[in-house]
């Protein structure tokens, strides 16, 4: 291939400029994330060279070298791993394939001004050119006789040129440092300290080279001596696995850095889990809650799953199989003393020893869970806050674990917004309270303003406010907890009055029954369409009307959710109730039939509205409120 010259993808080309335009201070982390690239690069050519033995590949001499050269102000970095064709070199450099990448470059761009947000994104290889005015990548693939040299300043463009690498498969990296920066990356010290703090758990051998001065011995002549140099090798990581080391050895700093190495999230941990199983499946795992919802987290591609690797040897990335649906935002790795070597894809997927895995870790998880929730409350509940949602679809779906998930659950109710989970929930609850209540509706603020509340303040009932969309499916599959029932506060039967107050009730509605049955009349004729009927309500007092759900049907949430997870559903017929001591609705008895049918049609707008779903047509509404003030 001769020299061609290329456009960057234009999202490259944001990313660039402003690493090249980069205010953040801590630009030594470009070199932790090439090291982490080559790291990867390594481990992925030993699995591959599992099925390829015509590589010959010589897995005792894998390394990242590092080589500075003061006078040019360069750096290059050369690992011997899987290298790259010229298709993933312009895949993989020149264009961002990756899911969120808009968010991403959008938050980045962000970065101008908050310097410090650089840091919370993987920006991986870009990165260098935060301390490069040119970056040069030579590489050359497994199996291939030809490499691939890309080269470019950051300006837009880049060059390609085909040129066999002189030492064979691997990645070299050169960096012509900018001239303006803080801090001299040619520096044995400084790439020793920078190593030290970033890369010192990477499982390779980083060498650096150092260029050392040769005593010369036996020469009479001081003039005529020449000066001599020869090269030397320095290890400067410790290599240690990290989840091999005992957790009270480990600083928080270190658990923290490799779990940057391993999530590519800038931003520290929340928690770390790390433990040693033995018995019938014996591995390692490291696992980290991370603090935040990582970007590409919602998009239907993102992967997850930890790493997984056998005996300290990296097998593969995102291993689903090793932990429940429901872990997905834990990141980390599986090192299994049991599992073999050559494992693929296909064999995890039935093997019984992942399995296996898989039960420790998810009860193992789900005990340091709850240990959490008991020791560390507030910290567990900015832990639910974010992932509280995606950890309750396991009371759905998670048979087995249903109480321990159920019993790690928190709730808000509507008279606060303190956290609290079942258990707290019933122990607090009032002597005649019958089953645990709920309102369900997609904002907070919503809910606690539902006029249906007012009786259960009265007497003194909490009502948990149900806002994740999950939450429907969660409340059907706890069904019960501790024999108390949940009952949603807008279900028909819904009863919590006591005997007493029953009767009173029941006389006075009967009294009612007759004033009103025209009115209720109108409702169901006129309705007929939208009702399944219309009665008078014994839970409502300053609102007019609600409607309410049979307890065979499904909420108006969930079909609001149906609906926007794209599913057909029949709107359901639902039940409208007039407060008979409502002054709208006394006043309805004396009108005239064609003025109670306007009324019958605005108020059953403003159920659905209170209830948070869209009314029927916003067009046919406001003329018929135009109609109600023409009266006036
Ligand atoms: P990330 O590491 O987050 O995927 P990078 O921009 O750092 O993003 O790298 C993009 C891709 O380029 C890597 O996923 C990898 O496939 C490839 N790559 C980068 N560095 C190397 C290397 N030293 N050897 C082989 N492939 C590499």
């Amino acid at each position: 291939m001769a020299k061609e010259t290329k456009q960057f993808q234009a999202e490259v080309q944001k990313i660039l400029d402003l690493m090249i335009h980069s205010l953040y201070s801590q630009k030594e982390i470009f070199l932790r994330e090439l090291i982490s690239n080559s790291s990867d690069a390594i481990d992925k050519l030993r699995f591959e060279s599992l099925s390829h033995p015509e590589w010959n590949v010589d897995t005792s001499q894998f390394k990242i070298q590092l080589v500075p050269d003061v006078q040019q102000k360069t750096l290059k970095i050369i690992d011997n791993g899987i290298g790259m064709d010229l298709e993933e070199v312009e895949a993989n450099i020149g264009t961002i394939a990756r899911s969120g990448t808009g968010a991403f470059i959008e938050q980045m761009q962000e970065a101008k001004d908050r310097p410090e947000l650089i840091g919370q994104f993987g920006v991986g290889f870009y990165s260098s050119f935060m301390v490069a005015s040119k970056v040069v990548l030579h590489t050359q693939k497994a199996g291939e006789t030809m490499g691939v040299v890309w080269s470019s300043t950051g300006d837009g463009t880049y060059t390609l040129d085909s040129v066999p690498r002189a030492e064979g498969t691997g990645t070299t990296i050169t960096l012509h440092f900018k001239d303006d920066l803080d801090q001299d990356f040619t520096t044995e010290w400084v790439l020793k300290a920078i190593v030290k703090k970033y890369s010192d758990f990477i499982s390779f051998p980083i060498e650096l080279q150092k260029i050392v001065e040769v005593e010369k011995e036996g020469e009479e002549n001081e003039e005529k001596k020449e000066k001599e140099f020869k090269t030397e090798w320095e290890v400067i990581n410790s290599q240690k696995a990290l989840w091999l080391r005992s957790p009270k050895d480990i600083k928080d700093e270190e658990y923290n850095e490799f779990y940057r190495h391993i999530s590519h999230d800038w931003t520290d941990p929340r928690k770390n889990i790390h433990f040693k199983a033995e018995g019938t499946q014996e591995f390692s795992a490291l696992f980290y809650v991370p603090s935040q919802l990582p970007l590409d987290f919602q998009m239907r591609d993102s992967k997850w799953g930890p790493q997984l690797f056998v005996k300290r040897v990296f097998i593969m990335d995102h291993c689903e199989e090793l932990i429940p649906t429901y872990f997905r935002f834990v990141k980390g790795l599986v090192d299994s003393s049991d599992l073999s070597l050559n494992v693929s894809r296909e064999i995890l997927q039935q093997d019984r020893q992942v399995q296996g895995i898989q039960k420790a870790v998810t009860s193992k998880l789900l005990s340091r869970f709850k240990e959490w929730m008991s020791k560390e409350r507030e910290d567990y509940e900015g832990m639910w806050k974010t992932f509280g949602p995606i950890l309750k679809e396991g009371i759905h779906a998670d048979h087995a674990n249903k109480y321990k998930l159920i019993e790690l659950s928190l709730f808000r109710t509507v008279d606060d917004e303190k956290w609290t989970s079942l258990a707290e929930y019933v122990d607090s609850m009032k002597d005649d309270q019958k089953s645990i209540f709920y309102i369900s509706g997609d904002r907070y603020e919503e809910l606690q303003n539902n006029p249906l509340l007012e009786r259960f303040k009265q007497k003194g009932f909490k009502v948990l406010a149900l806002t994740d969309p999950i939450d429907e499916w969660v409340t059907t599959a706890i069904n019960k907890y501790k024999d108390f029932e949940f009952q949603s506060i807008l279900d028909e039967n819904l009863d919590i009055d006591t005997e007493e107050e029953k009767k009173k009730k029941e006389e006075k509605l009967k009294k009612a029954e007759e004033e009103f049955a025209p009115v209720l009349e109108t409702f169901k004729t006129k309705l007929k369409e939208r009702l399944k009927d219309a009665r008078l309500s014994k839970r409502l007092t300053t609102t007019p009307v609600c409607l309410v759900t049979s307890t065979q049907d499904p909420t108006a949430r969930m079909e609001r959710i149906m609906g926007a997870l794209g599913q057909e559903v029949p709107k359901t017929k639902r039940i409208l109730e007039i407060n008979p001591d409502h002054k709208v609705i006394q006043k309805m008895k004396d009108l005239s039939e064609e003025q109670k049918e306007v009324w019958a049609r605005v108020l059953f707008s403003q159920a659905l509205l209170q209830e948070g779903s869209p009314v029927d047509s916003p067009v046919d509404l406001s003329q018929d409120i135009a109609k109600m003030m023409e009266q006036f």
